[in-house]
């Protein structure tokens, strides 16, 4: 890459770590994007879904059309000093756990470096896809619905990470919603049969989804947060209480139905208290459709790229940080699509960052945890790929991770998955057939069904 180029985008990744924003609210982070590629000659499209911060920047005219996943946003309780490797709060309400802005960063790189391929051809677009709240509010998911993705032929994304490696297997389904009960108050010693208890409610559903745990499948997850209890008076019977769920499966069908059972313990719990109760939807999120064909195509891509080159100032920038987790990495936590464990328990025992391109076998195998990538991938084929931009040790959401943000590791990682991304990007527009392949195996896996986002019409973009 041009060394202009990688001055740009380093500045660029540390303005928007220096501006960390929440979901829809990314206003700083998507202006410097937008205002930086619209000075390199892309078209921008603002407020897109009508999500505010969600942008899309286009280069090029006619087929094929590349998409390429860009997120910005940041996480909450991750204020951290950069480049200190001990916990060392900045006083800020909000930090780049999750590298994000390496992400959209590394993204817009990408974008350049496909920008000069395209000045000369006759045919092929790229479009920089800027894809709000990734860690809450289902940025991606509005996108799809909205049908954003409909005439693109193929997405790649990125994302940061302790290695160098492509992102296979599927993640899964999931929805958000709030139960909120209504009672009646009443003095909880002198007239307790007049009260109606919310918080009852809300208890005996708790008690009613943890019984549920044992009929569903060992890969369905639900979590729950109590956001109202009804006040602090225990001498008042609790008119109102509201608790949130995040209620997850494999596939999008399993999960509508996992959610039903969900309401119907809500209901039950509303009729045993006496009570009421509303829904109210949050997010929902589908899951991810894999392609091995584009797997295959990054996998040539990294081989031929070469994972960066880092200086003795890196490793012993690398080392500090790996010193800074006590927790040791063990072979059993490491992804079970690894091609070869021992070789990279080796890495982790000798290096302090992932020293090689990380191969690993195909898997379309459900891993635990969702991202609205999944929603993208269900309209179009989608691969994701992964480079080391952090010491090995914590992972992501951690400060570690914000801490080595701006760092030279980082913007290595971030620099490289934009070269990946571009060659991916330049093979395609080489060989169409790479497309049809990609879109027969995405026909395959969908065998028929077609994508019905999560999230119901009238729900719109929303910070909650
Ligand atoms: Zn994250
Ligand atoms: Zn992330």
């Amino acid at each position: 890459m041009k060394n202009e180029y990688e001055k740009m985008l380093a500045d660029i990744a540390c303005k928007v770590w220096d501006n960390p924003e929440p979901g829809f609210c990314e206003f700083e982070s998507a202006r410097i994007q937008t205002e930086f590629l619209k000075e390199q000659g892309f078209t921008v499209q603002e407020n897109v879904a009508d999500t505010r911060t969600g942008y899309i920047a286009s280069y090029g005219t006619g087929h094929p059309v590349i998409a390429l996943l860009c997120e910005f946003d940041a996480l909450y309780g991750l204020g951290q000093n950069a480049d200190v490797s001990e916990y060392s709060p900045n006083g800020k309400e909000m930090g780049h756990g999750c590298g994000h802005h390496l992400l959209g960063t590394g993204v817009i790189g990408a974008g350049l470096l496909v920008r000069d391929y395209l000045k000369d051809k006759e045919s092929g677009t790229v479009m920089i896809c800027g894809c709000p709240a990734e860690e809450a509010g289902s940025g991606k998911a509005y996108m799809a619905r909205d049908g954003i993705f409909d005439d693109v032929d193929v997405a790649f994304s990125w994302h940061p990470s302790n290695f160098h490696a492509i992102a296979t297997g599927s993640s899964q389904s999931c929805i958000q919603c709030y139960f909120r009960f209504h009672g009646i108050a009443s003095h909880a010693a002198g007239s307790p049969e007049l009260g109606r208890s919310a918080l009852d409610a809300v208890e005996l559903m708790d008690i009613g989804v943890n019984y549920l745990r044992e009929h569903m499948e060992s890969t369905d997850r639900i979590h729950y947060a109590i956001t109202n209890s009804g006040g602090l008076s225990p001498n008042v019977v609790q008119a109102e209480a509201e608790v949130k769920y995040l209620i997850r499966s494999t596939t999008n069908p399993k999960c509508k139905k996992l959610y039903h059972r969900v309401i119907d313990i809500a209901k039950g719990a509303a009729l045993m208290t006496g009570t009421t109760m509303d829904v109210i939807f949050d997010e929902g999120l589908s899951n991810t459709v894999v392609n091995f064909t584009l797997e295959d195509i990054l996998d040539a891509c990294f081989k031929e790229a070469g994972v960066p080159v880092y200086t003795e100032e890196d490793l012993a920038y690398a080392k500090r940080f790996y010193d800074s987790y006590e927790q040791p990495v063990t072979r059993d936590q490491l992804p079970a699509y690894v091609k070869d464990k021992t070789k990279l328990m080796q890495d982790i025992k000798t290096s302090p960052i992932c020293s090689y391109y990380v191969e690993t076998n195909h898997s379309d195998v459900c891993e635990m945890g969702s991202t609205d990538v999944g929603d993208v991938s269900w309209v179009v084929p989608t691969t994701t790929l992964n480079t080391a931009c952090f010491s090995y040790g914590a992972g992501a959401h951690s400060w570690q991770w914000v801490a080595q943000g701006k760092s030279s590791i980082a913007m290595k990682g971030m620099l490289k998955a934009a070269e990946i991304l571009a060659m991916a990007c330049e093979k395609v527009y080489e060989d169409p057939s790479i497309i049809t392949k990609a879109k027969e195996e995405f026909k395959e896996r969908l065998d028929g069904e077609t994508y019905e986002c999560m999230i119901p019409d009238g729900i719109a973009p929303h910070v909650l």
